[in-house]
């Protein structure tokens, strides 16, 4: 099992509920947060396009974040989903400064966050909560070795890409463009 995530770039309106959903479902602190929006402009005036993007941790398949943990607090857990346990993680901060895609936060509690891809939700059946509640339906959520899943069916219709390929993280969060 394997799961990943779909962002339609040409569907997001940026309206922040996936921001505010994650916030709420996994109480994240104030002044942090596990997912966020990202207003890239493309082009040249007059041809300027803006590609919005709701971003997170890219529950990458080669981490850099697990390989540089001195604890093994940051792990690697059911579905490839990359986890870090409070209980073991020490605060040092080493894969906060490994990760490409800035995706980790110092925890106040003095620990180390991210997203979780909800797994809590979804080991219940549940969508994950930004996935759940985006109003525009842009986020497609699911197991890729599954044909049937709603991500693999949309990665097979859609252009799509990663962020940072050259990293060579391996990232299972793709966009689509
Ligand atoms: Fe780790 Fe960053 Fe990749 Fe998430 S995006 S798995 S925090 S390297
Ligand atoms: Fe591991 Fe925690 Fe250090 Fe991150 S801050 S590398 S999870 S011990
Ligand atoms: Fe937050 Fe869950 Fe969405 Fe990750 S999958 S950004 S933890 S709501």
């Amino acid at each position: 099992m394997r799961y990943a995530m779909a962002i339609d770039t040409k569907k997001c309106v940026g309206c922040s509920d996936c921001v505010v959903a994650c916030q709420t479902e996994n109480n994240v602190p104030i002044g942090f947060c596990r997912d966020w929006v990202v207003e890239v402009m493309d082009g040249t005036y007059p041809q300027l396009e803006i590609e919005l993007r709701s971003e997170r941790c890219n529950q990458c398949e080669n981490p850099p974040c697990v390989r540089c943990c001195p604890t093994g607090a940051s792990h690697v857990a059911e579905g490839g989903i990359v986890l870090v346990k409070p209980n073991k993680c020490i605060g040092c901060g080493a894969c906060i400064a490994s990760c490409p895609y800035d995706a980790r936060y110092p925890h106040p509690k003095g620990y180390v966050d991210k997203c979780t891809f909800c797994i809590h939700r979804v080991k219940e059946g549940m969508k994950p909560a930004c996935v759940a509640v985006c109003p525009t339906k842009c986020m497609y959520f699911g197991d890729l070795d599954d044909p049937n899943s709603d991500v693999s069916v949309v990665l097979k219709k859609r252009k799509y890409k990663t962020l940072i390929p050259e990293a060579g993280t391996k990232p299972h969060l793709y966009f689509l463009i």
